[in-house]
């Protein structure tokens, strides 16, 4: 090969997209939900497949009643496995194998209401830290919160999990020199969404990177909320976001926002990897 085609090709090589060779491989795994999982999954999958970083698959479990013992993802094929599914239980074998995966260090992103799923399955409580509904109470840990710029945990008795009216809001970055959320404002304004609120849990390893406030007038609870958060649990990284509600077609403002396309795909980045490497976008709504 003559030196100029040598350079030519090396600057071309150097020049590829990093998953060019390498994508990171990622899991979405869906099937049943309380929200429009076929939607979500599809709109999650095109952000990750477009984003030059990240192939994604998707594992579908059965509907709802149908044989979960058939349903059995293959976790430890790949970086980081997203949730958006709420539904009925893994089989003892998936569970396992799902454990396993995260233990040994495999990602997992908690998508919404996929922190609603699985109320009575302890480690799976551990990896999200906080989960709402499915009847949640005091048993499953404190209601955990910001009030007056102090982080709360709140052993009191009483439901776990609620949202207030679907309504825009500000997103205020706790954490500022986490790899997901370095570069982000530090207050942003998130399309309208639910706010999750009185979210309970085990909490244990959990870092809350990003609150929003739950006002009374949207029917909230007047404390600082949790938004995006990072647990961990074995040698697994979680990024757990309750942003992006998706539901019937005219009415997903939340997931397309692109404050939520960019924590998402930021996210999924750190718990494959623990770096992010994605600039924070152009669009990235501000203050
Ligand atoms: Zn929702």
């Amino acid at each position: 090969m003559k030196i100029k085609n040598l350079i030519l090709t090396l600057c071309m090589l150097a020049c590829l997209p990093a998953w060019a060779k390498d994508p990171i491989r990622v899991l979405v795994v869906t099937g049943q939900n309380n929200h429009y999982w076929r939607q979500s999954t599809n709109i999650l999958v095109g952000y990750l497949n477009q984003s030059d970083l990240f192939k994604a698959d998707v594992a579908i479990s059965p509907p709802e009643k149908g044989n979960m013992e058939i349903f059995k993802p293959k976790f430890s094929d790949y970086k980081a496995v997203v949730l958006d599914y709420n539904g009925d239980a893994w089989s003892d074998e998936t569970k396992a194998a799902f454990l396993e995966y995260v233990k040994n260090g495999g990602g997992v992103v908690v998508y919404h209401a996929a922190n609603n799923a699985f109320a009575d399955w302890r480690e799976f409580n551990e990896i999200i830290g906080l989960g709402g509904w499915g009847g949640r109470n005091e048993n499953s840990g404190p209601y955990v919160y910001y009030k007056d710029g102090k982080l709360v945990r709140d052993e009191s008795k009483g439901h776990g999990g609620s949202h207030g009216t679907f309504h825009s809001y500000k997103v205020k970055t706790i954490v500022k020199d986490h790899p997901i959320t370095k570069g982000l404002p530090e207050i942003w304004t998130h399309a309208p969404d639910e706010l999750y609120d009185r979210l309970r849990g085990p909490a244990l390893n959990l870092t809350v990177l990003a609150t929003a406030f739950s006002a009374k007038d949207t029917r909230g609870t007047d404390r600082d909320e949790p938004v995006l958060m990072t647990i961990s649990w074995g040698k697994g990284r979680i990024f757990h976001t309750v942003l992006g509600h998706a539901g019937a077609s005219l009415s997903n403002s939340a997931i397309e926002c692109p404050g939520f396309i960019a924590t998402f795909l930021r996210g999924t980045e750190w718990a494959a990897t623990g770096k992010v490497t994605q600039k924070v976008p152009a669009d990235f709504p501000k203050q």
